[in-house]
């Protein structure tokens, strides 16, 4: 900011400011006439004010975008403990799991936890009726395989299994950092509890 020279005196004080004269400086920031509120970097009040609202904004902006940061770094989390615990789930004691689709038998390291409705809609993301093993050419070549997937769901757990995934895919759930946390949690457990049964530690 440009500093500009003072040439007048003030002749009448500001409403409000005390009779005694006032020496005239200019603020560093807007340049003009005013009194010093930070003496050290010369700003006038109007612009100590102005600073403080900007970092105050920024400050607020910053809080949100880690908030963001971390419920998508959970998610991420969450996704890989869940794809544990799905995959474990369906995996027998010698380590080998079927894919939910085709029968094909992996290792339970060498398969995937497919969706039924997609990993978009996050009110099915972390349901057991709408998670299952799935090799990769169902998985990825056959996006799901979904017809074959929700015939088998309605198998497994029952007529209308796969109409209810659909429907209740469509709900709009947002999960917040602590419901993540708590999940993860809650997961975690589940793992520990299905390798110690089936005794699979790798
Ligand atoms: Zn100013
Ligand atoms: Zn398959």
């Amino acid at each position: 900011m440009l500093k500009r020279k003072v040439t007048t005196e003030r002749k009448t004080p500001v409403k409000g400011t005390p009779e005694k004269k006032v020496q005239e400086t200019v603020c560093s920031s807007c340049g003009k006439k005013r009194q010093y509120s930070n003496k050290s970097k010369k700003l006038c009040a109007v612009c100590v004010k102005k600073i403080q609202a900007t970092k105050a904004k920024e400050k607020k902006a910053k809080v949100r975008e880690k908030k963001r940061l971390s419920v998508s770094a959970l998610t991420k989390k969450l996704d890989q403990i869940y794809s544990v615990y799905i995959r474990l789930v369906y995996t027998t004691a010698d380590g080998m799991c079927e894919c939910f689709t085709c029968g094909q038998k992996l290792h339970w390291r060498k398969i995937q936890n497919g969706h039924f409705q997609s990993r978009r809609f996050m009110s099915t993301r972390f349901h057991d009726h709408n998670c299952a093993p799935q090799c990769y050419a169902c998985n990825i070549g056959l996006s799901g395989n979904q017809y074959i997937y929700g015939v088998k769901l309605d198998e497994k757990f029952g007529p209308g299994t796969a109409q209810s995934m659909v429907t209740l895919s469509r709900q709009i759930t947002k999960f917040t950092a602590e419901d993540l946390i708590h999940l993860i949690d809650e997961i975690e457990g589940k793992v520990e509890r299905l390798r110690k049964s089936k005794n699979i530690w790798d």
